[in-house]
């Protein structure tokens, strides 16, 4: 009988050792409010207010574990999205997750970049239709190691700096949707599961990379990620 070898599952490594196996990419939009108001949408002015978070995808192919991202096709204006990601480590209980158990699905944490065909976003929005060919396209989501535990990642913020310049710099406490509230959130969309990834959303300050642009993304004091735009593939 013929057979199909698919891709290899793609894998992040563990600072300190051992690699994670990626399953899902789920990303949030609109979790910070100045970057909501940059984007021309409207912020919430309380947390009563703030309806439901925005989410989408990304396959898990989009992973870029070592930094270099071509100039992808079908667009001129590639944007920047610097973001905490974490990492879970456990299969969630079945149903919507309790508040308290949403931090004992995480292994650890990450920063990546929600890379992003702008163009083709603003084209989709204005038309009402999905974002999936802005978001969801190959290299799209350079992340840095993974870095396991830290009780603290509250406290922390998160940086993007493009050719020596700081493009992007916010405090992680200023996300309008905790960690727990993303997580309790999206287990009532979806199955959680060991090997997941979640982009947390990402602050003002996006714009445009080009080939030849280097980038470090940080959690401060906590991990960087070194990277560059290259020409686009032949
Ligand atoms: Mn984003």
């Amino acid at each position: 009988m013929p057979s199909v070898t698919a891709p290899a599952t793609p894998t992040v490594p563990v600072r300190g050792g051992g690699s994670f196996q990626v399953h899902r990419i789920y990303c949030v939009g609109r979790n910070f409010a100045d970057h909501a108001r940059e984007m021309g949408a409207s912020a919430p002015a309380s947390p009563a207010e703030r309806g439901r978070p925005v989410f989408f995808l990304k396959p898990a192919d989009a992973i870029v574990i070592d930094g270099v991202v071509p100039y992808p096709p079908a667009t001129a204006d590639l944007h920047h999205e610097v973001e905490l990601v974490v990492a879970l480590g456990r299969d969630a209980p079945p149903g919507e997750l309790r508040h308290d158990q949403a931090g004992a699905l995480i292994f650890g944490y990450a920063i990546g970049l929600d890379l992003t065909r702008r163009d083709l976003q603003a084209e989709a929005k204005s038309r009402g239709l999905p974002w999936d060919i802005a978001k969801a396209f190959d290299h799209s989501a350079p992340v840095s190691d993974i870095i396991p535990g830290d009780s603290d990642i509250a406290s922390r913020s998160i940086t993007l700096m493009v050719d020596g310049g700081r493009r992007q710099h916010a405090a992680l406490s200023d996300m309008i949707w905790s960690i727990a509230d993303v997580l309790v959130e999206l287990s009532r969309l979806y199955i959680l599961r060991a090997g997941d990834l979640v982009f947390m959303g990402t602050p003002a300050g996006v714009g445009p990379l080009q080939a030849g642009d280097t980038f470090t993304a940080s959690i401060d004091g906590m991990v960087e990620l070194h990277g560059r735009i290259t020409p686009p593939l032949a």
